[in-house]
């Protein structure tokens, strides 16, 4: 008897449709356009269970906000373009008028004080693949994190239970010319490497269920 799991579980998927930048959003000054259709199709693509593209790694985004913006301007961080951001929104009391300020310009864009921003280029969207983009936005989400205690364990807000947000870094960051000189010389390169040859585990039709494009490829662009 064939096992029904996995068919239950992609069942349940529902197709989707990979939202782009409104127009108007390179005419909108200073540059950010709130963007809840982005939100929420993150959200039903890769935090709720049954999404197309969902992955447990986010679990815990169930119960924290995620504001998501577009940006018209480029960003550019130490002389390299980056096309995504993740930033962490405190939620404590906020002394000077700069933070305040801040905080009255973030609840205009989402009426709320959300857990983190994210910040997609928006010219960058336009023209990138659906694998290019969910990897871009995934890899946004994975900076969303949960703190963890001295034991490593998920830390929860004592009073209201909620995860308490921390942005997670990357898991790797070195140097090709070190590896091509001394290879993968610790568990986690050793990690990503195997990870790399083993291919991707997103495949066109989870691409095609969370984008409904059709504009997939094997590679990121
Ligand atoms: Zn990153």
């Amino acid at each position: 008897m064939a096992e029904p799991v996995p068919f239950i579980a992609r069942a349940r998927k529902k197709l989707l449709t990979r939202p782009m930048p409104p127009e108007g959003v390179f005419d909108a000054l200073p540059g950010f356009t709130p963007a809840p259709e982005l939100a929420e199709w993150s959200r039903a693509t890769f935090i709720e269970w049954g999404g197309a593209l969902h992955n447990e790694e986010h679990e815990h985004l169930e119960a924290m906000q995620l504001g998501f913006l577009w940006a018209s301007a480029l960003c550019d961080m130490k002389g390299r373009r980056v096309l995504g951001t993740c930033e962490i929104v405190g939620q404590g009391e906020r002394k000077t008028w700069a933070a305040q300020r801040h905080a009255v310009q973030i609840k205009g864009w989402f009426n709320t004080l959300p857990d983190f921003i994210i910040t997609i280029d928006a010219t960058a969207a336009l023209t990138m693949n659906d694998r290019a983009f969910c990897h871009l936005i995934e890899h946004e989400l994975y900076h969303a994190g949960q703190a963890k205690d001295d034991a490593g364990e998920p830390r929860f807000d004592k009073r209201t239970g909620a995860p308490v947000p921390a942005l997670r870094e990357h898991d790797f960051e070195d140097f090709i010319g070190t590896v091509v000189r001394y290879g993968a010389a610790n568990e986690t390169l050793a990690a990503l490497i195997k990870a790399a040859q083993a291919g991707p585990s997103v495949d066109d039709e989870d691409l095609w269920m969370a984008c409904g494009t059709g504009r997939c490829a094997r590679r990121a662009a």
